[in-house]
């Protein structure tokens, strides 16, 4: 499986990080060595002294597809989950000033974040999802589905024709305003809605 995330797909976040709106979308992969599942700990690695949370829903997809429309994008995921897109922001600076690669700033051991995976039928309007982030139990970051600039449907329709998606794929959907540091004894809990759907430790 391959894990594919979005850059920039909230507006308030794309200005935080004084980057442009984008008029397509940004996308970039993990490998699955990154995923961190089943609230295992995080381990805050020596490359780096400024890793951010960036907490963001996360689409299963489910079944293979390749220039996937947007008629039928809808039918190509059928869980979603809230994860953290975990970024090594020194490193990340340092690539975009030389115009390089991102992805040794993403794609390290431990970077993304996965919750359990709700089934898309039980969570009501999928675009109207609040989600939200604690770290230390004060809220950092709070979002809305509906403020996504490309919706899970364009998503699709715009990966899949590039990229074959296949079933257990993840698409880590972009995180709202409200990126930060996190430092080693922090304790993270992500939620959507109320439900709390994972608890992530600094170590
Ligand atoms: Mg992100």
């Amino acid at each position: 499986m391959k894990v594919i995330a979005i850059g920039r797909n909230y507006i308030d976040h794309a200005k935080e990080l004084n980057n442009p709106i984008p008029q397509q979308p940004v996308v970039f992969m993990k490998p699955d060595t990154a995923l961190l599942k089943d609230n295992k700990d995080f381990y805050y690695p020596e490359f780096s002294t400024d890793i951010h949370y960036e907490a963001e829903i996360v689409l299963r997809i489910c079944k293979e597809g390749k220039h996937v429309t947007s008629k039928f994008a809808s039918s190509y995921f059928d869980a979603i989950g809230l994860g953290i897109d975990f970024t090594a922001r020194d490193i990340q600076q340092k690539h975009k000033e030389k115009g390089l690669p991102w992805e040794l700033a993403k794609s390290f051991d431990g970077s993304a974040v996965i919750s359990s995976l709700i089934p898309k039928e039980e969570l009501g309007d999928l675009k109207n999802l609040n989600f939200s982030l604690t770290k230390n139990q004060e809220i950092v970051q709070q979002g809305n589905t509906k403020d996504m600039i490309f919706s899970y449907e364009e998503l699709i329709v715009y990966i899949s024709k590039f990229i074959t998606l296949r079933k257990g794929d993840l698409i880590y959907t972009g995180t709202p305003a409200g990126v930060g540091p996190v430092a080693i004894g922090d304790k993270l809990e992500g939620f959507i809605r109320e439900e709390k759907m994972f608890i992530c430790h600094i170590k």
